[in-house]
């Protein structure tokens, strides 16, 4: 559009921005004046084109714009020399307050935009007709599911079967729980999958407060069995600082951890992936904190000296720079670019550069770390995916939880 107006010399550049600035789904922020208070909420706001709100637009069909990869290498993601990287879903039916996934990504409706079998076969086979790759991985697995608002595995399993009878080795990323049965263990193993991944993230009685009330501890325990029957690693995604959340319920989530290293077989790995919370605009969970390096530090240190069973390994940014920079990145406002534009120089960024540059520029990080008003107005608030005030909506019904298991606990005390 841009080159054609050029052409006919009918826009300048700022004259076509502002002519696309109408269309849905555009958005220009040089047309925008957006004042932020200290605290980091809308104190003015300007949209010099009369657009206030902009919704996003939806992802394209799968099927017919499938997403994969041209080209991998062992220094790609996966420890693998070749293998074909397919997206088998976007967006989630679940919506987890804290994933991007499920409140960014999907059909308008807000359930997960699917691929179909023969997408996926034509594009295995494409590829392993002109290349050899045998491996298919299957990203967004955990959200590959037969209609319905729900997740089921009955659409996985029959991807698998098809790909597997077609000498092909299909691999997936991490599984929803809702998904793993027997079966399903059998036709991974039977596709060459070594380990297992699944997202419990706290305790039992936390899990409703990031929407995972359908995950029992139970349910964990079966998933060490069923790894034992069929030789499998264990992988968890466990989460510290959810809303809510005490020392001693961190206290319990290593006991937990405890109990399925008991569970699983000693010679099969059991591997946590202990991370804080990131607080991510455009999610229900934007109004909440993540929590400061030193407090999720404190935690994770709990965590490690109440791990009484071996051998169980952790994998976690929380040594890492990352659980500084992290909370900026996710959230991204004016002074996140201030902060990446006065960094992005050096070629080696430490914790303490992160630290540094919010000083040399007078900037506080504090609104990084802090709660924040459900009913003021955030910096990104005039962009859309799902509605803001049924987030705000979602963001009142945790506070609730919150407040009630937090209640729960004087009482139990
Ligand atoms: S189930 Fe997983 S992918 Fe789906 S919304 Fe929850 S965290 Fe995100």
């Amino acid at each position: 559009m841009y080159e054609n107006a050029r052409d006919q010399n009918r826009f300048s550049k700022k004259e076509f921005l502002y002519e696309i600035s109408g269309l849905p789904g555009v958005y220009v922020p040089s047309l925008y004046d957006i004042e932020v208070d200290e605290d980091g909420y809308v104190a003015d706001f300007i949209a010099h084109n009369g657009v206030n709100f902009i919704q996003s637009n939806v992802a394209l069909d799968l099927v017919e714009h499938p997403i994969y990869s041209l080209w991998t290498s062992k220094k790609s993601c996966y420890e693998y020399d070749d293998y074909l990287s397919l997206m088998v879903a976007m967006g989630c039916n679940k919506k987890c307050p804290y994933c991007v996934v499920g409140t960014v990504q999907g059909a308008r409706d807000g359930k997960a935009l699917q691929i179909n079998h023969e997408q996926v076969l034509r594009l295995a086979l494409d590829r392993y007709s002109q290349y050899g790759t045998r491996i298919v991985k299957l990203f967004f697995s955990s959200a590959f599911s037969d209609g319905g608002d729900d997740i089921n595995s009955s659409n996985l399993k029959n991807l698998l079967i098809k790909l597997n009878s077609f000498g092909l080795q299909a691999k997936t990323g991490s599984l929803n729980i809702k998904q793993a049965d027997d079966e399903l263990f059998e036709l991974l193993k039977a596709n060459g999958q070594a380990d297992v991944t699944f997202a419990p993230e706290t305790v039992e009685h936390l899990r409703p407060i990031i929407g995972k009330a359908y995950i029992s501890d139970d349910k964990l325990f079966y998933l060490a069995e069923q790894c034992n029957k069929h030789n499998m690693s264990l992988k968890l995604y466990m989460l510290g600082g959810i809303p809510g959340e005490t020392d001693r319920d961190t206290i319990m989530q290593a006991d937990l951890i405890n109990r399925i290293r008991r569970t699983l077989r000693r010679d099969l790995l059991l591997e946590i992936h202990y991370n804080p919370v990131f607080v991510k605009a455009q999610t229900p969970l934007q109004h909440f904190a993540t929590p400061r390096p030193e407090e999720i530090r404190r935690k994770y240190h709990i965590l490690k000296t109440n791990i009484t069973e071996q051998p169980t390994v952790f994998v976690t940014t929380i040594t890492d720079s990352m659980v500084y920079y992290q909370p900026l990145l996710s959230i991204g406002d004016f002074n996140s670019a201030k902060i990446l534009a006065h960094l992005y120089k050096k070629k080696r960024v430490t914790e303490e550069d992160w630290k540094h540059a919010f000083v040399e520029l007078g900037i506080s990080d504090e609104r990084y770390f802090k709660r924040k008003d459900i009913s003021r107005k955030l910096p990104w608030q005039h962009i859309g995916y799902v509605d803001h005030d049924k987030m705000a909506k979602r963001s009142q019904s945790i506070l609730n939880l919150e407040s009630k298991r937090l209640s729960i606990n004087v009482v139990e005390h």
